[in-house]
């Protein structure tokens, strides 16, 4: 504890005996153990979050936040008051307005005699700047695969922003599992409270906390965030209360992320899909494929969610009245593309380029995971199609989900190796989930030549440095998922130049 921390109640206590009381108690808990965050950073504001926790709160916590030019807070530029709500699991948020573009700033928050940790957040830069941007792609950090030194030594790099795409937590109970470097607290999830607890699980890793007080974070998500292959109002097990378990689940996720209040979930839905400018230099899309997809094709009997079918077998799978991002989602994505910014980044959830699969019974016969986009043929041919005709020259598709690294050529048809390459991928891995087979994938690699590099014995995250000409991306590799402490080391490079998609090693 802070001398800071311990100070304030003690000048309190001149108050009045009762009040000594109850700050001395409060001085003895941590009342912000999840830390601090910040996201959606705009060139004139940031969302600031907290969740104010400790024995015995109110219904009702008045809580301040401030924000300051400087780490020593002598240069405070905005500060205000907020209540935090039992209602809303005693999170809270702060959106300062009016503030600098391109301009870093601290924040930190106090209540019942108490101040948080300081964090670190920025404004994105002016409409007309043209600025460079160093960040980072990260997604799937189950709790009991793995410990986070992926985020700690994140929090060592000096990035503008954080896009999280998806699986902040796993839904998944505690196991008897000895194996395991460290278990999920509670039951599968499926109420409120569960979720609540859940995110107040993975929130109090130290690691993951660093990087949230070090950087604004946009973030989207999948579908463990819910429930296992979840697709619109469908669960994966068909079950009938599916409906008030997504809202539950939608609930505990704006309740604990930096989003704005105007995300707050309204009727069981969400709107998580939004565009955020970086300058001249980019437009960020960031997209929401599991609210609204229709459910995925070719279940296996009796079920929802994924499977792998043969793709001759599946017509569904090219069915153009089926969408991933869903009418309204695709109309405001085809109207957002950019022609003014240099770059159009789409923060999405998975793997866009596909991969094709094939039994080794049958190897003629071409297999697809219904998950993914291969599952949604015609809705990428739409988004694809998009891109072709605006000839727009620095798409960047961003992905996560399938806990590999891949780097890939996006082009309407895939097998075309002569037909244009209209968009670059990089697909990061998992923070901390397990990945599938490396060599069934080292295997698909002969008959898959879009993809340029796919690992899935990897552990980490992707960096990247963007300005006017260049792309350039570092593909992190943790040494060992159970240690903390590993060594995290780039375990390849690639650089993309504007106007030419497709990654090339650098
Ligand atoms: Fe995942
Ligand atoms: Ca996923």
């Amino acid at each position: 504890m802070t001398t800071r921390r311990s100070l304030l109640p003690i000048l309190l206590a001149a108050a009045a005996a009762p009040a000594w009381l109850r700050h001395a108690r409060a001085a003895d808990v941590d009342r912000f153990p999840l830390g601090v965050a910040s996201g959606c950073p705009r060139p004139d504001g940031v969302v600031l979050w907290t969740r104010v926790g400790g024995p015995g709160l109110p219904e009702q916590v008045e809580v301040q936040w401030e924000l300051s030019r400087d780490e020593g807070f002598r240069d405070v530029v905005a500060r205000g008051r907020e209540i935090a709500l039992a209602l809303d699991a005693h999170c809270v948020r702060a959106e300062p307005q009016g503030l600098a573009p391109s301009r870093w700033y601290f924040y930190r928050w106090s209540a019942l005699g108490q101040q948080s940790r300081a964090g670190r957040t920025r404004t994105a830069p002016a409409l007309e700047a043209d600025e460079p941007l160093r960040f980072a792609i990260a997604s799937c950090q189950r709790w009991d695969h793995g410990l986070y030194a992926a985020w700690r030594h994140m929090a060592a790099q000096d990035l503008d922003l954080v896009l999280f795409l998806g699986d902040y937590l796993y839904e998944n109970g505690g196991t008897a599992e000895g194996t395991r470097v460290r278990q999920h607290r509670g039951p599968r999830l499926r109420t409120l409270e569960q979720y609540r607890d859940r995110h107040a699980q993975y929130k109090g890793d130290l690691a993951l906390q660093a990087m949230h007080a070090r950087a604004p974070w946009i973030l989207t998500w999948d579908d463990h965030e819910v429930d296992n292959d979840y697709a619109g109002e469908q669960g994966q097990e068909l079950q009938p209360d599916f409906a008030q378990q997504r809202a539950a689940a939608y609930q505990a996720y704006w309740e604990h992320m930096p989003l704005p209040k105007s995300a707050r979930p309204r009727d069981g839905t969400m709107r998580l899909f939004e565009r955020y400018d970086w300058g001249r230099l980019a437009r960020i899309h960031a997209l929401d494929d599991r609210q609204y997809r229709s459910p995925q094709a070719c279940p296996r009997p009796g079920r929802g969610g994924s499977n792998t079918v043969p793709v001759t077998g599946c017509p569904a799978l090219a069915d153009p009245s089926r969408t991933l991002l869903g009418a309204v989602q695709e109309r405001w994505l085809e109207a957002g593309w950019s022609t003014a910014h240099g770059w159009n980044l789409v923060a999405q959830q998975t793997l866009m380029a596909g991969i094709e699969w094939r039994d080794p019974a049958r190897p003629g016969e071409p297999m697809a995971w219904t998950d993914g986009w291969d599952g949604y043929a015609a809705a990428r041919d739409r988004l694809l199609a998009g891109v072709a005709e605006r000839r727009l020259p620095g798409v960047v598709v961003l992905g996560g989900d399938v806990h590999a690294h891949f780097v890939a050529d996006l082009r309407r048809d895939r097998r075309d190796a002569a037909g244009p390459v209209l968009a670059t991928e990089f697909c990061g891995t998992s923070i901390s989930s397990e990945g599938p087979s490396q060599a069934r994938l080292a295997q698909a690699m002969a008959w898959n030549p879009h993809l340029r590099y796919a690992r899935s014995d990897q552990r980490g995250y992707v960096q990247f440095r963007l300005d006017r000409d260049h792309l350039h991306a570092e593909l992190m590799a943790v040494a060992d998922p159970r240690d903390a402490a590993s060594a995290v080391t780039a375990a390849a490079r690639f650089a993309v130049v504007h106007g030419r998609p497709g990654a090339v090693p650098a």
